[in-house]
Parts: structure tokens; sequence; C-alpha cells
């Protein structure tokens, strides 16, 4: 999948929340439910806050990203199973 960050291409990283809603804790990533794809840049400016957002504006935007990620998710799974409707 593209970067959800800047859009860019693949490859793509599988970046973890890092909100302790979605499970994160010392030494523990969160659950792979709460993943988007993101480059290498992007996923390093999500880990080491590199644009300063506030813990706040860092979990709306992984939010966001996560919600357009599933979307794009389902519309991906609802061809396929249009597509290939017998591998499902
Ligand atoms: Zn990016």
């Amino acid at each position: 999948m593209c970067c959800c960050g800047c859009g860019r291409p693949p490859p793509s990283d599988v970046a973890h929340s890092n909100a302790s809603i979605h499970g994160k804790g010392m030494a523990i990533k969160s659950k792979d439910e709460f993943t988007i794809p993101l480059n290498r840049i992007c996923h390093q400016n999500l880990d080491q806050n590199l644009s300063r957002q506030t813990r706040q504006q860092q979990l709306d935007w992984f939010i966001e990203k996560l919600e357009s990620t599933n979307e794009t998710l389902k519309r991906l799974e609802d061809a396929a199973i249009q597509n290939y409707p017998e591998s499902f």
C-alpha cells in the first residue's frame, strides 16, 4: 500500500500505533489491528515525533489514518471477493 502519511508509492512499513489505548506499553508494541502503512521517513516521523505534535494530535492523526487504511483494505477485500469468489 502507499504511505498514508505522504501518499508515496510502496514500499511501506507496517507502523504500529504508539498510543496506550491501542495496547502500546514499555517495550510492547500495540496490537496489529492498530497499524497503518508508512514509508521509512513518515514512520520515523511518527515514532520520533519529529513534527512535535502533542499526544492528542498524534492520536487524532493516527486514528484518522487508521480509518482510511481500514476503508482501503475493505475496498480491496470486496474487489478480491468479486474477482475471485472461489477463493473465499
Ligand atoms: Zn510517507
